[in-house]
């Protein structure tokens, strides 16, 4: 039987192999393990890459979230408007950064947070007092919106932007999806005040372990981020303010390098085994993902929907095709979040979406044979 992972990090490192391990090896014999050339480097090229004045590569994107927060100064006492439907880290950045979760739902044309959601929120519950946005429904002031590229599809900023101007907040991108992806012909993680990118090993741009990055344009921030991942450190051993221990590592810079100067050519095909699902799906009863024009799609994940989802996976699953499903239970009804009294029935759009998405094969490695077998199959289901 065919046998089609989800993801095939074995081909990604194939092709970096021998690159990876002269890094490798000058990082052993130099045992410059620490905040090194590899480290110093990745920063500088990935910023490069992006368009963007500052990258601080840092231990995760969970993290790299965390601290995008805390450079903007967004902690106790104030709140932060996300989507619910996206991985759960987002969410937990907030809580850790000390601020309250506002969870709003998503347009179900892109499963990205909902502009219209997000402006009918204030205006129903926030009011000025005195240059700043208080929620009457939670006592909390509002500081920032923090859309996220889910699934390698951008967010509106454009859209984004004009509420946060009217209100004077922030904006913060959760790029963990969305390495290389664009809006308007400008890359994610140059569109808003401050982002963060995860290179969790699935991601278009992934480590071999862990690692993230925040990006922005403000020095200010930037000098931050740099502080929050070494210990609150000004200089060594001049703590500054409570920090982390969280630092992108050596022996990752290295395999991220490598894997940058790939991403485009990664992200090209996966856009092309994208293009031939849209072709081969169209006329089945599923949905197929929307790109908006305003979008450079970069498809980490091909997210279709079926209303016989569960029984489409299984029979998907029984023949040998890896699919998964992102995500099956909102991040406002999981139970860590009992706390904040969200129900069921609250985000009705996040809520019918997460009953209904289905993640087909996707990554660049994929043949036509694959391709056309993970087609076939679902072909065969409907008939
Ligand atoms: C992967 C991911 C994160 C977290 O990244 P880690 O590197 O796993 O900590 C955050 N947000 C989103 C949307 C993600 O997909």
């Amino acid at each position: 039987m065919n046998q089609i992972p989800l993801v095939d990090l074995h081909a990604q490192y194939e092709e970096i192999k021998d690159e990876m391990y002269k890094l490798w090896d000058e990082i052993f014999e130099s045992m410059y393990l620490y905040l090194g050339p590899n480290v110093k480097s990745f920063e500088k090229e990935f910023a490069l890459f992006n368009h963007v004045k500052h990258c601080v590569g840092v231990g995760s994107g969970t993290e790299a979230v965390h601290f995008a927060l805390r450079a903007l100064g967004i902690g106790e006492g104030d709140e932060v408007i996300a989507p619910s439907h996206t991985f759960f880290a987002t969410i937990e950045a907030i809580i850790h950064a000390g601020a309250y979760p506002v969870l709003l739902d998503i347009d179900p044309k892109w499963y990205i947070l909902s502009p219209e959601a997000v402006s009918n929120y204030i205006e129903r519950y926030c009011s000025k007092e005195k240059n700043v946005l208080k929620d009457k429904k939670t006592g909390k002031i509002l500081k920032a919106i923090l859309p996220v590229h889910i699934y390698g599809h951008t967010a509106d900023m454009d859209t984004f932007k004009d509420i946060a101007n009217e209100y004077n907040l922030a904006v913060i991108e959760d790029a963990a999806q969305a390495h290389g992806a664009e809006y308007k012909g400008e890359k994610a993680g140059a569109l808003g005040d401050i982002a963060a990118f995860s290179f969790y090993f699935s991601k278009n741009l992934g480590a071999f372990g862990e690692g993230g990055a925040v990006t922005t344009n403000n020095d200010e921030y930037a000098k931050r981020v740099r502080r929050l991942r070494e210990h609150g450190q000004k200089d060594k051993y001049h703590h500054q303010s409570i920090g982390y221990n969280s630092r992108l590592d050596e022996l990752q810079a290295a395999v991220l390098r490598c894997k940058l100067k790939l991403l485009k050519k990664w992200n090209d095909r996966r856009r092309e085994v994208a293009s031939f699902y849209n072709d081969a799906l169209q006329d089945l009863p599923v949905k197929i993902p929307a790109e908006a024009e305003w979008a450079h799609h970069v498809y980490y994940l091909y997210v279709i929907r079926s209303e016989e989802r569960d029984e489409l996976f299984g029979y998907l699953k029984d023949r040998g095709i890896g699919c998964g499903i992102h995500y099956p239970i909102p991040c406002h009804l999981q139970e860590a979040m009992k706390r904040y009294k969200y129900k069921n029935g609250d985000l009705p759009e996040t809520e019918k979406t997460a009953k209904e998405v289905l993640s087909l094969p996707m990554h660049p490695h994929l043949s036509e044979d694959d391709t056309s077998y993970v087609v076939e199959t679902i072909r065969e289901f409907y008939k």
